[in-house]
């Protein structure tokens, strides 16, 4: 066990507790359980430009996750947050913006498009499954 401040007041807490006994806040894992963001990115599928894409996700203008499709991008927000998720394959670059709320998982969906301009967007889900 060790301890670890509060984000909300500041107190010392044990690492193993749920909760801040001083303010209630929630702490530790559960404060990462309550934050985190899950978004599983399928391997897309492209005609031309093979399979892999990079994906880059943004919040605030600041880069927040990246990695290639079919990973799981995970991070952690306070509050419903505006981020921007990019994708990268070879040449072609798209992306677009939605809103993810802590605590929430979501797929990302690829809409069928012509050729390089398919579009995605993210769908909510109650759990996220292993391909
Ligand atoms: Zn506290």
């Amino acid at each position: 066990m060790s301890l670890i401040n509060c984000v909300e007041c500041g107190a010392k807490v044990s690492d193993l507790a749920k909760s801040c006994p001083k303010c209630g806040a929630p702490v530790g894992e559960e404060l990462k359980n309550i934050s985190r963001v899950q978004i599983k990115i399928p391997v897309v599928r492209s005609v031309f430009l093979g399979t892999a894409v990079d994906i880059q996700i943004y919040a605030n203008g600041n880069l927040i996750w990246s990695g290639r499709s079919g990973n799981i991008a995970e991070f952690e927000i306070k509050q419903p947050t505006e981020i921007i998720i990019q994708t990268k394959k070879k040449i072609n670059m798209r992306e677009f913006s939605t809103v993810v709320v802590p605590g929430k998982k979501y797929r990302m969906v690829q809409d069928e498009g012509l050729h390089m301009y398919e579009t995605y967007r993210l769908t909510v889900v109650d759990f996220i499954d292993s391909e």
